[in-house]
This record gives C-alpha cells, structure tokens and sequence, in this order.
C-alpha cells in the first residue's frame, strides 16, 4: 500500500467511526413534535426546583438547549415531593432524595414499538450529594442539570469516561465540569454534536410516524397528573426495569421498565463517584 491508499484506508475508517458515534440517543425515543411545532408551542420544563442555584442551572440548560431544534420553555411546575410527571412535558425537581448513590436521574415515559414517542419526563437533582463539598458548586449543578434535560429529550452520553479529555457538552462524563481544573473545554455546554443530533432525531415528519400520542397533551388545557408515573420509586432500582446500558467503570447506567400497557419508562441515572 502506498501513503496515499493509507491515507484513503485512514480516512474511510475514520468516517466509519463517525458514523457509528453519531447515534448518542435512546433507541430513537422522542417528543412527537417538529422544530414548528415547538416555536409556537414550546416543550414546558416545569421549574419544580426550590433555590436560587437550581433556578440558575435551570434557566441556563433551558437556554443552551434552546440553541437546538426542539425548543422549550420554562414555566412553573406542575409537581410534588416525589417529582411525578405531567402528561406531554418535563418536570424539573430538586430534593434530599437520600444517600441512594445517584446525583441525578432523568425517567421518560414512551410509546412502546414503531413511534418510541416520549410522552412525558422527569429530572430530579438529588441535594443530598449537592450539600456536599464535592458536588456543591454552580458547575456541577449546570452539568448535572444540563445533562438530565438532555436526555429528557432522547439523547444519550456522548463519552462514559469521567477521565477523558471534556468534549465541551454536557452529555460527556466529567470530573472536572467546568473545564478549570485541568485546563479543559468546558462541560456545562453543549456541542455541535448535540445538536446533530437533535436534528437528526427531530428532523422526522410527524405525519409519516404512526400516532401513538407523543407529546400531544403539550400546552393543551390543564397539565394532567399520571397516576402510571408514580409507579416508578426513584429510590428503588429494582422498579426501574432492566439493565440496558454500562458507563465505562461498568456501572448500569440506563434501564428500561415496560409497564405492560403500551408504555415503557427509560431511566438514566448520574451516580456520585
Ligand atoms: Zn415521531
Ligand atoms: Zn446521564
């Protein structure tokens, strides 16, 4: 082979590469709503969070997030203590969830077979990690915050490895958030993969993809309370479902529940390290 043929070989395998990374989201789960549709209705994250940092986390994920296809907007939220979900929106939550091992999780709640449309969400950011020296920093909860939203809208991680170099997205794991302690691209935004990817997954025309609700129930009459969504005990794995993912130490990081009822509820958990 001559340099040129390597050169062509390298290049074709690195196009290989990115094209198998390109696809960072759960098993195509997503709103049933167009770029359209979310200008002149905005997907509502409902601001359920009790401080000022949260608030600023909040404000500042929905922000970053609005730079991509899917827009949303923060209104007052519609939850309780135990963050149970409204039909056809996120909600937003923190608390002192308890020494349970995760920082933060995010369940969405979706159509089962063909359409995978997520009906409903929640995040919860868990203070009792964030009231400790480690985590209690703005750059954490930006992360955190950021990272949870974004799967509420069906992306997945786009590296596992809190020790690799920061990609400059929230999406990437990190033990240095903010990029300041190593020098390094900053982890509280977001990168022009994440929003690839947001159009690749919300580029679909809803009329071709068979019903199935999606996210129809947004912004229309009074948010509805599901009782299917209490089903799911943040505090207890064994009502997640199954195992369906591991970060690079090898932890479960994305279970799937079928509810039996046409329904599955994907959860992501953050876990402290
Ligand atoms: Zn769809
Ligand atoms: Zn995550």
């Amino acid at each position: 082979m001559n340099k040129k043929v390597i050169l062509a070989t390298s290049l074709a395998l690195l196009f290989v590469a990115g094209a198998v990374s390109a696809s960072h989201s759960w098993g195509k789960y997503h709103w049933n709503l167009s770029t359209a549709d979310t200008i002149a209705n905005p997907l509502k994250l409902g601001d359920n969070v009790t401080t000022a940092e949260w608030d600023l986390s909040l404000l500042v994920a929905s922000t970053d997030w609005n730079q991509s296809v899917l827009k949303n907007d923060v209104v007052v939220g519609n939850s309780n203590a135990n963050c149970d979900p409204t039909s056809g929106r996120v909600e937003v939550c923190n608390a002192s969830y308890g020494n349970n091992g995760w920082l933060g999780i995010a369940s969405i709640w979706a159509t089962r077979g063909k359409s995978n449309h997520i009906t409903q969400g929640v995040v919860k950011l868990n203070d009792t990690y964030f009231d400790t020296p480690e985590y209690d920093s703005q750059a954490w909860r930006d992360l955190v915050t950021c990272q949870e939203i974004g799967h509420t809208f069906g992306l997945d991680h786009q590296d596992e490895n809190f020790n690799n170099a920061n990609l400059g997205t929230c999406m990437d794991y990190t033990n240095d958030p903010d990029g300041t302690i190593l020098g390094q691209l900053d982890n509280r935004k977001l990168n022009q993969h994440d929003l690839d990817e947001m159009e690749a997954i919300y580029a679909h025309l809803n009329s071709t993809d068979g019903g199935g609700g999606g996210g129809g129930g947004n912004g229309k009459g009074k948010p509805k309370k599901n009782d299917v969504g209490a089903s799911i005990n943040h505090n207890n794995p064994s009502s997640w479902g199954r195992a369906v993912s591991q970060d690079a130490q090898g932890k479960n990081s994305v279970y799937v529940r079928d509810l039996g009822n046409g329904q599955v509820v994907v959860t992501h958990v953050t876990w402290i390290q």
